[in-house]
């Protein structure tokens, strides 16, 4: 099959272009290299059936060109992480729901079918844990900005199902959880990352608020394969899906955890929110997916335990410590 991923050079594009070249499909991808990098798709560039453009997906006529060539496409780029999201909030509205509008107006002209990566923030602040799909939503008020990347992420579900029932497009959209591994950067304030970085300098490491606020944290290789099972499932046009880890850990757990894996000597720093982000600032307490649904149509379970998926990441952070030093 041939694919376009949008923010193909982004951490979780770059995964899934990986995934896909080894099932030897033929993938073009698009990225404008805002929060992606070029070191994350530099090893895919010597595959023949592998094609990138870095250019944004804004440019329509290079877009519906590559939408043209392939079968589907999975639309991954968007603005990510909480720090960029508070600092640049015209830039994620725009992106994330301008982006969205140009991929699925371009896809309806050729029936291209579109999954599109939502997230778990589109939840909020709801305490029905675990997050079923048809949960209602609930957000704070429109003056904290960080309530504006769920609700730019809840009007492109509401697009591209849209565009489903009016349109007859065939559209996808998953609701990635905390999903995390190896060239995730903590550039945009990721936390795992920003643990290992911090623990491996011998800096402090920085738990925001109380640290009792808790995540499930997946790794890439079981979210990849979930996205590329569903794009190609008729059953799941039309539906929207969890997909993630449902086995929580507290942030400040976390962060014992890593110094404990690292050997650090770094100390744990509480951090208030208002100093973290910015005054009044709204953390989720918990955010678990219920994954019965995506479980019950592709047998979905993530298979990677926490303790693996921070072995993995600390020793790729070590081996790109050592390959820096060494350029
Ligand atoms: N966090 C933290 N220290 C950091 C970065 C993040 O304690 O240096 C916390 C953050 O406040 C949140 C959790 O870790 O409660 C997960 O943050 P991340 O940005 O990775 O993902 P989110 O779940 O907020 O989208």
């Amino acid at each position: 099959m041939k694919y376009l991923i949008t923010g193909g050079a982004g951490f979780i594009g770059s995964h899934l272009a990986e995934a896909l070249l080894k099932g030897d499909h033929e993938i073009w991808i698009i990225d404008d290299l805002s929060t992606g990098s070029i070191n994350n798709i530099e090893h895919l560039k010597t595959n023949p059936k592998f094609h990138y453009t870095i250019e944004s997906i804004f440019k329509e006529p290079l877009l519906a060109e590559l939408i043209d060539r392939v079968d589907a496409v999975f639309h991954l780029a968007a603005a990510v992480g909480v720090r960029l999201i508070i600092e640049s909030p015209v830039k994620t509205i725009e992106t994330n729901i301008g982006g969205t509008e140009a991929v699925l107006r371009n896809a309806v002209k050729k029936n291209k079918t579109v999954l599109i990566a939502s997230s778990s923030e589109v939840y909020g602040k709801g305490n029905h844990i675990p997050f079923t799909e048809d949960a209602d939503m609930l957000l704070g008020p429109t003056v904290k900005s960080r309530w504006s990347y769920a609700c730019s992420k809840a009007i492109d579900e509401f697009l591209a199902l849209a565009y489903w029932h009016e349109k007859k497009l065939p559209t996808i959209i998953t609701r990635l959880f905390n999903t995390v591994g190896p060239r995730q950067t903590g550039r945009y304030g990721m936390v795992i990352p920003r643990f290992i970085q911090q623990a491996l300098k011998g800096e402090s490491l920085t738990v925001y608020g109380s640290g009792k606020q808790s995540r499930c944290f997946a790794d890439v290789s079981d979210v990849v394969s979930a996205l590329i099972k569903l794009v190609n499932l008729d059953k799941a046009v039309g539906q929207v899906f969890n997909i993630g880890s449902n086995k929580e850990i507290t942030i400040e757990n976390l962060a014992r955890k890593v110094k404990q894996k690292t050997g650090s000597s770094s100390s744990i720093k509480y951090v208030p929110y208002d100093e973290a982000y910015q005054e009044g600032f709204e953390d989720m307490q918990r955010r678990v997916p219920d994954l019965a649904k995506i479980n019950k149509l592709i047998g979905y379970k993530p298979t990677k335990t926490i303790d693996q998926i921070l072995d993995g990441m600390i020793s790729y952070a070590k081996r790109s410590e050592v390959s820096l030093r060494g350029a």
